[in-house]
């Protein structure tokens, strides 16, 4: 039996970093939202925002822009001027540059922490969004034009309808579980170190991507003298990496990367995450929409999980917030099919990017090798191309939505 009922516009499962964006594009142009989730929604309580660095891009970077959440991160934010790909022991290498790409910065490097708690505090200014934290959705079905969920709440049932839901509950999404949608999925057998460390030269605004023969890392300009590393590895090996000294870490990382900044001085608190990828084969369902990580969860090489998630964000904030203005049911199958539609190639296009990007540079035969490093020179020396991979990164490729090309909602 439940203790009590309460109605809203929308109901987001999940409230990482894109339920949360989600929550305040919608919440600032006037729909109450309830936000769901499991951990308590306060600064530095909620563990989904962690130490991580993230590269936004600069896309991403417009989006937040646009929803009044940049001022409140950018003096944290470390703009990226160069991107530099190579592969360790090859010749193959390619550099783009924000002067070639015409942008004051092809993206910027921001702690998953400090975006997190920023979200917290825009949310707490706006009145229509309810957080409910923490939270757990237990069940769900259609009644008609609602959706009713079952929480719990504080320790007590509750009872949310809403006219659409919203399942941004993660890779484990319990809501795709429930509605059978299919997933591709494939575990890399491989695992993210991150850390940050302290070189003795200056970055220079350089983020680095270096393919090596034990796996991918990147290095990360952050503000001030670090940098942040993501070191993928293969899983069993991880364990042994975790446990070195920090000079004993420091020495690894100096052998496998290169002293392109000079020694690496000083290395941070280690955190492990085990990749893999997953896309849902469906986006939508009966008044229900799948975003971030519940529908596509990426392997970190080419920072673009975020990216895309909050690419998912601007545009189903912006299909709803359409049909809201002119009293269209913001559930129904017209505003579903509008966004399953609008993201359907750009979540194509990114997953195969990344997942090519992973299984290319994992590869140790001499003719791939050859073919990846002759691939990454020709992408240096042939500007259209360059700039096609520059859009892609920069999550500027296709039909952008209005918060992406910076307007309001
Ligand atoms: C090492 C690493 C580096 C990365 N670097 C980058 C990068 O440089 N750039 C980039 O763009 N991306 C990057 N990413 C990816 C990025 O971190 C994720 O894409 C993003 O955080 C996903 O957010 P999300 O909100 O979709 O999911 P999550 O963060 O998983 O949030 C889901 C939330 O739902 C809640 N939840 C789940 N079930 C329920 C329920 N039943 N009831 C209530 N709440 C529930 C959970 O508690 C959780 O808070 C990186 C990832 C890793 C691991």
């Amino acid at each position: 039996m439940n203790d009590e009922t309460r109605e809203f516009d929308v109901l987001i499962v999940g409230g990482g970093l894109v339920g949360a964006s989600l929550a305040l594009a919608l919440g600032r142009a006037g729909l109450e939202v309830a936000l769901v989730e499991a951990h308590p929604l306060r600064v530095n309580a909620q563990p989904n925002y962690d130490e991580r660095s993230l590269a936004l891009a600069h896309g991403s970077r417009r989006i937040l822009d646009a929803m009044g959440l940049w001022p409140l991160v950018s003096g944290e934010a470390c703009p990226i001027h160069t991107i530099h790909v190579s592969d360790r022991g090859h010749f193959g290498f390619t550099r783009l540059t924000r002067e070639d790409e015409g942008v004051a910065a092809l993206g910027y490097v921001l702690s998953a922490r400090v975006l997190g708690n920023a979200l917290i505090e825009a949310l707490s200014g706006v009145g229509r969004v309810h957080l409910l934290a923490p939270a757990e959705l237990r069940d769900f079905r259609v009644e008609g034009e609602q959706v009713c969920a079952d929480l719990t709440h504080e320790g007590k049932a509750l009872l949310c309808r809403a006219r659409l839901m919203v399942a941004a509950d993660g890779v484990q999404s319990r809501v795709r579980e429930q509605l059978g949608i299919a997933t591709r999925q494939w575990d890399y057998g491989q695992t993210a170190v991150i850390a940050n460390v302290t070189p003795d030269r200056p970055h220079r605004n350089v983020a680095y991507e270096r393919f090596t023969d034990s796996g991918p890392m990147a290095l990360l300009p952050r503000t001030g003298d670090h940098c942040a590393l993501v070191w993928t590895l293969r899983s069993d090996a991880v364990e042994e990496l975790m446990q070195l000294d920090d000079a004993a870490f420091l020495a690894r990382l100096q052998e496998r990367f290169g002293f392109r900044l000079g020694r690496f001085r000083r290395a941070g608190s280690r955190y492990a995450y085990p990749l893999q990828l997953l896309r849902a084969r469906q986006s939508t369902a009966g008044r229900l929409a799948l975003i971030g990580n519940a529908v596509h969860t990426l392997h970190p090489i080419a920072g673009q999980g975020f990216n895309l998630g909050l690419r998912d964000v601007a545009a189903l904030a912006e299909v709803v917030i359409d049909a809201w203005r002119d009293g269209s049911d913001i559930g129904g199958g017209a505003v579903l099919n509008r966004y399953a539609d609008w993201r359907r190639a750009d979540q194509r296009r990114v997953v195969a990017f990344t997942d090519g990007m992973v299984r290319l540079f994992s590869q140790n035969l001499a003719p791939l090798v050859a073919l990846r490093d002759a691939g990454m020179l020709a992408l240096d020396l042939c500007p259209p191309a360059r700039h096609a991979f520059g859009r892609l990164t920069m999550g500027r490729a296709g039909r952008l939505p209005r918060l992406a090309r910076g307007l309001e909602l």
